[in-house]
């Protein structure tokens, strides 16, 4: 959760949650802004009488409420990230597949009917995985399922072997003396816990990236880690992004499928209680490639009243390159291009501007959301929100906003549109996403709509990253609830920050 941003909004959630949504409603309702309404100002109200014009004109809640009802019983959203995993495929930065589906993407919104496409070119990291080879020598030797993560570095060319110690977290292996390290393969084996908010992430994926340069700095030869992934009995290996430290020398970084992780622990265990070593074998072509040129690519619905004010919704088009990147990030482009163009579809024109952005190279280090704030940073303040969707093809299960006190009243009537689609009330809390990130820093309002996360992390980041993962009725929700929330956004008197 950001900290830069403590306004009275983390006060009042405090207070919500004491005294109940009741209270901060005749708060909050008695200090909001008043704010000329654009359906007409109509008649002037003696200055004593306290009036809060209403967020929404009656026909902009029923037109959310007929985009809801229409878009929950289909949408584009499925035969895009169908037509993206088919037709382009694998797209990791820099790679053919990026260049491929940045005119595929760009070729795709103009098919759709956006008003305006356009693309902004962005630097990307490029990085090729290879060949690998990973098996044990001894005491039992076997080859191993494996994966390197991303941006790691290969071995020599004949390979590089070693004696293994495990860890079972990354504080055993910060508190490990440097002896008992160097020259050795670090194994560090730690498991990932299923969750439906995906909470058991982010406690592992400090392993992935920083454990690298932890095992570096100690002297280590390589590093293996458990995969990041609640598969527990799939034989595929979880990539994902290593982060080599400026000050640690750079050591080869690979994932182990779940089945031969349990594998080299139970080798581990034997050879432990004969006082054996285990000895593995690693050898990786691995490389870093020349920085590369890729794009966002951008589709807008302009605003007919304000269109230089921005409601901004988008995912990450870059995937890795194990499998076609359906759930990562394709069911997210997918969803929020198919709630923008899904409103024009319905013959509505917003008030203001509905921006998707479909970001370059989130998986190396957001290249393209931090090109994007950089490029934006003077229009920022016209952002009036952001959204992103990054969390696979399950349905939205909760609704999250992170705006000023004073409109908690409109998020709850956003909130009550969303309700019948089986979505809960979160928290004025919400932090946004990867993508979103820069925006947040500069204060711009985002928004969670939490998808269901138990099922995400069996197959990320993995070659099982396929349509199959993807369910229509569930992508279809997940674009119902994104249409209200940016249609409400384009046309509401709203002050968020
Ligand atoms: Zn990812
Ligand atoms: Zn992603």
């Amino acid at each position: 959760m950001p900290q830069a941003h403590r306004r009275p909004t983390a006060v009042f959630a405090k207070y919500f949650a004491k005294y109940g949504m009741s209270a901060v409603l005749a708060t909050c309702c008695l200090s909001a802004p008043i704010v000329p309404s654009a359906a007409g100002a109509a008649t002037a109200k003696p200055a004593d009488e306290k009036v809060t014009p209403a967020p929404w004109t009656r026909d902009d809640l029923a037109a959310a409420k007929a985009l809801r009802d229409r878009l929950v019983k289909g949408s584009e959203a499925f035969n895009f990230v169908r037509d993206l995993t088919t037709e382009v495929g694998p797209r990791s930065a820099g790679s053919a597949g990026d260049a491929t589906a940045v005119v595929w993407a760009k070729a795709k919104l103009e098919a759709l009917g956006f008003d305006r496409v356009y693309t902004q070119e962005v630097n990307v990291p490029h990085w090729d995985r290879g060949e690998l080879e990973v098996r044990t020598e001894a005491p039992f030797p076997q080859r191993l399922v494996a994966a390197s993560l991303g941006g790691s570095i290969g071995t020599p060319q004949e390979g590089l072997q070693g004696e293994v110690v495990r860890f079972d977290s990354l504080e055993a292996l910060k508190a490990a003396p440097d002896a008992a390290v160097a020259g050795r393969i670090v194994f560090l084996d730690q498991s990932m816990m299923r969750d439906r908010e995906g909470k058991g992430y982010s406690p592992v994926v400090r392993g992935r990236a920083d454990g690298a340069s932890l095992a570096g700095a100690k002297g280590a030869a390589a590093i293996v880690i458990r995969s990041v992934g609640t598969d527990a009995t799939a034989r595929f290996a979880h990539t994902g992004a290593v982060t080599y430290a400026i000050n640690a020398p750079r050591i080869p970084a690979v994932a182990l499928a779940n089945p031969d992780a349990d594998q080299l622990a139970r080798q581990y265990a034997t050879a432990m209680a004969h006082q054996e070593p285990v000895r593995l074998f690693l050898r990786s072509t691995a490389r870093e490639l020349p920085m590369a040129k890729s794009a966002n690519v951008i589709g807008e619905i302009i605003g007919s009243e304000l269109p230089d004010e921005v409601v901004l919704l988008g995912g990450h088009l870059d995937s890795w390159d194990l499998g076609h990147g359906a759930i990562d990030d394709g069911a997210g482009v997918a969803i929020v291009t198919a709630a923008a163009i899904g409103i024009k579809q319905a013959g509505l024109k917003p008030r203001r501007t509905m921006r998707v952005v479909l970001w370059a190279n989130e998986e190396f280090g957001l290249s393209g959301a931090n090109e994007y704030a950089r490029r934006e940073a003077a229009n920022l303040g016209k952002h009036v929100g952001a959204v992103e969707a990054d969390f696979g093809g399950a349905r939205v299960f909760r609704f999250s906003s992170r705006v000023a006190a004073a409109a908690m009243p409109a998020m709850q009537q956003v909130q009550s549109v969303l309700a019948p689609l089986g979505i809960e009330w979160g928290n004025n809390e919400a932090g946004g996403g990867a993508d979103t990130s820069p925006l947040r820093r500069e204060g711009v309002p985002v928004f969670n709509l939490q998808q269901d996360g138990t099922l995400y992390f069996d197959n990320h980041h993995t070659a099982n990253d396929t349509l199959d993962k993807v369910d229509s009725a569930a992508v279809d929700q997940a674009t119902a609830a994104y249409a209200v929330l940016v249609w409400l956004l384009a046309q509401g008197n709203l002050v968020l920050r």
